[in-house]
């Protein structure tokens, strides 16, 4: 017996101290986290979490203090950067009391949630999914993964996000509406998480739109930084060609 044609290759994060690597299972991510970013949205109160996904393969893995660049992706004129901590699972686990979710916690990276604003803004009005929003090619930069032994449980950590070097996005981790045991206690009520899975946590206010040319850099204080930039639109084929 053989594959019909080669198997995928596994999707690898670095991990921080080690030449081993993190293999990544599942991308989930927490939407309006954070109360500043939530209104920023438009939206006001604590509803309960929701969580969408990414393709394990939209994660661009990027080194700790290592640049990496996307081309500008196709199907939008309005794409937004969200820095986010990032969760990385080390157990299994299913309906997992939050008190109980830090046995499932690896370890920690920044992310990037990128979003094409425009295509998330018409699925909402339409009442359509996120997935052509979310979860394309290269929608996921990480950084290196930082293991929990080497940084304790976080529970406050500068988050920040600059744009061409201004600084935009400032937050704190701390000032998450759901905290980590809480998204777990929720995500794992879902979906049994299971070792490999990330979960991106949310991302303070000031996402903005980045542009052909730009050079977004992110970091979660003790945890990694990156730096993306954003190259040409990549050649597209026309509609109907
Ligand atoms: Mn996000």
């Amino acid at each position: 017996m053989s594959y019909v044609f080669a198997a995928p290759g596994q999707v690898v994060l670095p991990v921080a101290g080690s030449t081993d690597l993190f293999p990544v299972r599942r991308v989930y991510c927490v939407g309006r986290n954070y109360a500043d970013h939530a209104r920023e949205m438009g939206h006001s109160g604590r509803e309960a979490p929701f969580f969408f996904g990414k393709p394990a393969d939209a994660v661009l893995p990027i080194a700790d203090g290592a640049a990496a660049s996307i081309d500008y992706p196709g199907r939008t004129s309005d794409l937004h950067y969200e820095a986010e901590l990032v969760v990385a699972i080390g157990a299994r686990g299913a309906a997992v009391p939050a008190a109980q979710a830090a046995r499932l916690i690896w370890g920690y990276a920044v992310g990037l949630d990128l979003t094409r604003r425009d295509l998330q803004a018409q699925a909402k009005q339409q009442g359509r999914p996120w997935d052509v929003a979310k979860g394309f090619d290269h929608s996921a930069p990480v950084s290196t993964v930082k293991p929990v032994q080497a940084t304790g449980l976080l529970e406050q950590a500068h988050l920040w996000l600059d744009h061409n070097g201004q600084r935009r996005q400032d937050g704190n981790i701390r000032d998450m509406i759901w905290n980590v045991g809480e998204i777990i206690e929720h995500l794992s009520g879902y979906f049994a998480l299971a070792p490999g899975d990330l979960i991106f946590t949310g991302t303070p206010a000031g996402v903005g739109a980045v542009g052909p040319g730009d050079t977004l850099r992110a970091g979660v204080d003790g945890v990694a930084r990156i730096t993306l930039t954003i190259g040409a639109a990549a050649e597209r084929p026309a509609d109907g060609a």
